[in-house]
């Protein structure tokens, strides 16, 4: 069997590893990457010695049937959160095993366009065309957007990622981040690691940054056993999460609190971190119901008017809760905070370039800076542009179509791709971020990724072997 990985990032070391251990010898495997790092990905590559990993060792094992993989490859001494530099590390030995054991091809181009012809799929780069029985689509997640259209200003940073490319600002400089969610806290960290020492603003529409994690309390879920299996709708969401919080006696003020709007966002990161610190339950039960949902796989259980509904209204702040940072990573931004060198606005309403900066305007009034750093997602998120050349091809030859509520769409017991009339596209298998119109953040969380390259992996196998038959 001819196998084609499109993406060497995380998700595409995980199919190379699955395939490894599967298919000791029997695929020959080729990788594309256009980057020049195979393994890490955007978010891993080394230089991010500042970022840390949003979850602990043990749910970042890039192995589903072996959880304890990543903890045990980690030094004893290791602490809760390790660096994204470190995790990087990891993916690249697991991706160099891999391809060794293999005897994978790695190509170090980008792939521009796929074709089926005569039951295979043609690959192509800018150099040369490869033929396959089967390729995993991997590109990753979508670039920031240029919504403010700042694209050509001199102080403007289209996107951190990844950070060791970051561009240098002059270190006395005012930066403004725009952006408050995991990655615009990125990007504030990179800037402090590297000796900034100007006023730095991170400004959003909502304000919100992430929550915080709090891995001391561990509660064990009252009334949220049972397994999901009827459609869902928004109440029936409250229902349960308001369910769980009276089952734990926490009062339902601080489930409301969390949804409040107008909270002051540092006064929020405070309360946050202050409730991390107290072992205060109201968080860790909530991400432990989202937890619940996100192993029944819930969007799946919504219709399609409750999706829109949910990612217009609820998306941004519900992530906030379902992806907070370590409770180490709160702790600096407070530092920060404290200290004067950090403010976080919310009510973005615009920003203009001119000669010699910009001018950002928030409902509380205008403010300037000499830098712009972007990180905004809009949602639906669009398509990842370095995959845009590819994506236009499989579009063009009706091998996939496009998710309403963003990237590709698919068969989400498989994988595959779905071309504009629902037929699947045999083969082609669409994985991590691509899938998130169909997953949603289940594209976001990499154990969940994993294992859903294990499906498509065995899905693979398992027709290979009744073509075999
Ligand atoms: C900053 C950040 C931090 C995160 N932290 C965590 C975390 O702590 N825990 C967690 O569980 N999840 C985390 N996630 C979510 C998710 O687990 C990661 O994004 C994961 O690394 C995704 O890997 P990927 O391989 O799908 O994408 P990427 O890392 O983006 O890799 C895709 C690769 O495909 C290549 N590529 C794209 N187009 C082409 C093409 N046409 N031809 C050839 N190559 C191409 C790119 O160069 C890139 O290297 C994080 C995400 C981000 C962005």
């Amino acid at each position: 069997m001819r196998i084609g990985i499109v993406g060497a990032g995380a998700t595409g070391t995980s199919v190379l590893d699955t395939l490894a251990r599967l298919l000791p010898d029997g695929a020959a495997v080729t990788v594309f990457e256009g980057d020049r790092y195979f393994g890490p990905g955007r978010a891993y590559r080394p230089g991010s010695g500042a970022a840390l990993v949003n979850l602990t060792a043990p749910k970042m094992s890039l192995r589903p049937d072996q959880p304890g993989h990543f903890q045990d490859w980690l030094p004893a001494d290791h602490p809760e959160f390790v660096s994204r530099e470190l995790y990087g590390r990891y993916l690249t030995e697991l991706f160099t095993d891999a391809a060794d054991r293999l005897g994978a091809t790695l190509i170090g181009e980008y792939v521009v366009a796929i074709a089926r012809v005569d039951g295979s799929y043609v690959v192509r780069t800018g150099q040369a065309a490869f033929t396959f029985d089967a390729v995993f689509l991997c590109v990753g997640a979508a670039t920031p957007s240029d919504v403010y259209e700042l694209a050509g200003t001199p102080g403007f940073v289209a996107d951190p990622y990844p950070l060791d490319t970051m561009p240098s600002l002059s270190p006395e400089a005012s930066v403004t981040v725009l952006g408050t969610g995991l990655s615009a806290v990125d990007a504030v960290l990179e800037l402090i690691q590297r000796g900034h020492r100007g006023r730095l603003r991170m400004v959003s529409r909502s304000g919100y940054l992430p929550g915080v994690r709090d891995t001391r309390t561990k509660p064990v879920l009252r009334s949220t056993g049972a397994e999901v299996t009827k459609e869902l709708s928004l109440l029936d969401l409250y229902r349960m999460v308001s369910g769980e919080f009276r089952a734990q006696k926490i009062p339902m003020t601080e489930l409301w609190q969390e949804f409040q709007s107008g909270e002051d966002p540092a006064a929020r990161l405070r309360r946050q971190y202050g409730q991390v610190l107290a072992g205060a339950p109201a968080l860790p039960v909530f991400l432990a119901v989202a937890g619940h949902l996100l192993e029944h796989q819930a969007w799946r259980l919504f219709g399609d008017e409750t999706r829109a509904v949910f990612l217009r209204d609820w998306h941004g702040l519900v992530a906030t809760l379902c992806a907070p940072m370590p409770a180490r990573t709160a702790r600096r931004l407070v530092g920060l905070l404290d200290d004067g060198l950090l403010r976080v606005s919310a009510g973005l309403t615009g920003i203009h370039a001119h000669h010699n900066g910009y001018t950002v305007s928030t409902g509380q009034g205008d403010f300037e800076t000499s830098y712009v750093v972007n990180t905004i997602r809009p949602n639906p998120v669009p398509l990842p542009g370095r995959a845009a050349e590819l994506i236009g091809s499989l579009l063009a030859g009706e091998l996939a179509d496009t998710h309403p509520l963003g990237g590709l769409r698919l068969d989400a017991e498989t994988a595959t791709a779905l071309d504009g009339t629902g037929m699947p596209s045999p083969g082609l298998y669409v994985l991590g971020e691509l899938a998130i119109g169909e997953l949603y953040v289940e594209t976001t969380v990499l154990t969940a990724i994993t294992h859903r390259v294990g499906q498509a992996v065995h899905h693979l196998l398992g027709r290979s072997s009744k073509g075999a038959a």
